[in-house]
């Protein structure tokens, strides 16, 4: 069986994001860009099934911009065997938006056949939450999201989910899409060797025009703002000055 994941170039997650003073979107000037860390996670416990003898291989696919080879760079360096780079734009600022993503999976899915599509349950730069079950519709598999846990048996992935207030397991008939939650795995950091020896390795640089797939946007964003900075708090001195604050001022009671 191989397992196929689809891993995104993303803002990286340690940068404090800045919004245009026009609204028009995030500023990606000299940004560090990075590996989605859901994408990481499902790497991990694709590379992970490898090492358990549950999968011959593990590809990692990425559509954007030529620059994102160096993720696909990375997913190598940490046990991908192949990466395939859907060069959809030149323009950073330009999201292909999950659908457009999920029929170019689907078109790859046809040409590989993995048993498995490991991917994230979202991407931390547009939290769209939408890819991985867009593609389990498009190619008629079971889905399970937000997976804690993954086991394989046989022809089956038995998931555990996290829930609201609990854990919920499921089995679900591979071939299967499961995107993964934060607490699955910790992924490991690429040995020096692996990184050198991932640089030399081929990526397979495709197009999305190959598979028949329409990349324009369906959605404009009319205006980003960032969150509004939390005020200063007031010290009050009595229970009745607190309760009355809440009444009138905060109207939460
Ligand atoms: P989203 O639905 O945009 O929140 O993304 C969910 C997951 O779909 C991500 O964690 C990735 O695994 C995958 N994905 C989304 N966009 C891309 C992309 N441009 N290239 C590769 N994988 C993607």
């Amino acid at each position: 069986m191989k397992v196929l994941v689809p891993v995104k170039r993303v803002i990286d997650y340690n940068i404090k994001v800045r919004v245009n003073q026009d609204g028009s979107g995030v500023n990606l000037n000299n940004i560090k860009m990075s590996m989605n860390p859901f994408d990481e996670i499902a790497l991990e416990e694709a590379v992970r099934l490898k090492e358990a003898g549950k999968t011959e291989s593990v590809i990692a696919v990425s559509i954007g911009v030529p620059e994102s080879q160096t993720i696909l760079r990375k997913a190598l360096a940490v046990g991908a065997d192949r990466a395939i780079l859907v060069e959809a734009t030149d323009d950073p600022h330009i999201d292909i938006e999950p659908l457009a993503v999920a029929k170019i999976l689907k078109a790859i899915t046809a040409e590989e056949k993995p048993g498995l599509i490991l991917m994230g349950k979202q991407a931390i730069d547009n939290d769209m939450n939408a890819t991985g079950q867009m593609l389990a519709a498009l190619l008629g598999y079971g889905q399970a999201t937000f997976a804690s846990k993954l086991e394989i048996d046989g022809d089956t992935a038995i998931v555990t989910r996290e829930v609201d207030g609990g854990l919920q397991t499921l089995k679900v008939r591979l071939p299967a899409v499961v995107t993964v939650d934060l607490r699955m795995n910790e992924p490991r950091y690429p040995s020096l060797p692996n990184v050198m020896k991932a640089k030399r390795m081929p990526c397979d640089i495709r197009n999305p025009a190959e598979f028949g797939v329409d990349i324009n946007p369906r959605l404009e964003i009319t205006r980003t703002v960032e969150p509004r900075e939390r005020e200063a708090g007031v010290i009050v001195d009595s229970v009745d000055a607190l309760v009355s604050k809440l009444r009138e001022e905060a109207g939460v009671i």
